[in-house]
């Protein structure tokens, strides 16, 4: 049977990215275009237990293609994550009389998508909101850009205290799970190193950096860090290296919630616009349970199972890049 879809829910969910707001744009305003209606559902998943929806026309989206963050909220809804919690989001979606759903998030968002769209039959179509570009089936997610840009605007103010002190710095981003911030970052920044998570069980990253004789012939040094549970992150290897290197005058700054924010770059806007087109499009193609990616330029649709599933692999390569390139 042929699932007519004549109302398309949307809402943003996991962590804030910048480049949501021109994807909320570009799915309301594709969905209008094929005479779909759109209801905003706030807050996540939260809201459509709660009910929280509103019906957006084009003009709701006007104006929003430049900001950060997300217009529409975006919240951890731990309810969403029982039986009963779906259930009263599924009733919500008849009682508005919306029949498919285009989620943007991460893979926690995906995975509610999966075990709901499963649940109740319903068509879901996603979108990969995460400034952390962890997600498998795409070259970049939406916000990726922006954060890089944010962190080596960051890193370029941190180089001139860097260097008027003499100092090494270890300037802590997020990735806890992947290091793409850490290493573009790195490499975009002309720093010395990049710690990620993808090596901590291989090396002693720390060791590695003083054995390659880093600082040899500069006067100031910068480390980019990824936040990490096993290493302590910025905090702990400073700690580690007052201890085992005193020689060396090691100050820290940890980037945190301004990696989030700001306008979105231009490469995010047309990324988030050209997914939030072909999201409102795959629905109408009757595609269910996939993400919307970009591959080689290409939109390609990703099963959520396999988006959820692999790991998407950082190109170690780039670490002897950065570090040829700091001699
Ligand atoms: P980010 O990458 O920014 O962290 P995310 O989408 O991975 O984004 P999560 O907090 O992991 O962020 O997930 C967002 C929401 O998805 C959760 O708050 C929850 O409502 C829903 N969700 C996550 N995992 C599940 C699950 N196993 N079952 C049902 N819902 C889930």
């Amino acid at each position: 049977m042929k699932y007519e879809i004549k109302c398309v829910g949307l809402l943003t969910s996991g962590g804030d990215a910048p480049g949501m707001n021109a994807a909320i744009r570009a799915v309301t305003r594709t969905a209008i275009f094929n005479g779909i209606r759109v209801k905003a559902i706030y807050r996540g998943y939260k809201g459509l237990i709660t009910g929280e929806i509103k019906e957006f026309k084009t003009e709701n989206v006007s104006n929003i293609i430049q900001q950060g963050g997300t217009i529409i909220k975006t919240a951890r809804c731990a309810e969403f994550m029982t039986p009963e919690g779906r259930k009263t989001a599924y009733e919500n979606m008849r009682k508005e009389e919306i029949d498919a759903l285009i989620v943007i998030g991460g893979d926690g968002t995906f995975t509610g998508a999966r075990i709901f769209a499963q649940e109740f039959n319903v068509p879901i179509v996603g979108l990969p909101g995460t400034i952390d570009n962890d997600l498998w089936g795409t070259d970049v997610t939406i916000g990726y850009d922006t954060a890089l840009n944010t962190i080596i605007d960051a890193v370029d103010k941190i180089r001139d205290t860097a260097s008027s002190h003499e100092r090494l710095f270890f300037i802590e981003v997020m990735g806890r799970d992947a290091g793409f911030l850490a290493l573009s970052s790195a490499l975009a920044s002309g720093a010395e190193a990049a710690i990620i998570p993808e090596r901590e069980t291989k090396v002693d990253q720390l060791e590695e950096l003083i054995k390659n004789g880093f600082r040899k012939s500069k006067n100031s040094s910068i480390v980019i860090v990824a936040e990490s549970e096993v290493t302590g992150g910025a905090n702990g290897l400073a700690e580690r290296m007052r201890r085992e290197h005193p020689e060396y005058d090691v100050r820290v700054t940890i980037l945190g919630h301004i990696q989030r924010g700001g306008s979105p770059t231009a490469s995010d806007r047309i990324l988030a616009s050209r997914m939030g087109v072909a999201a409102v499009d795959a629905l109408l193609d009757e595609q269910r349970s996939i993400m919307i990616g970009i591959v080689n330029d290409e939109i390609v649709h990703v099963p959520f199972t396999k988006a959820i599933k692999f790991d998407k692999p950082v190109n170690e390569d780039l670490l002897g890049v950065i570090q040829i390139l700091s001699i």
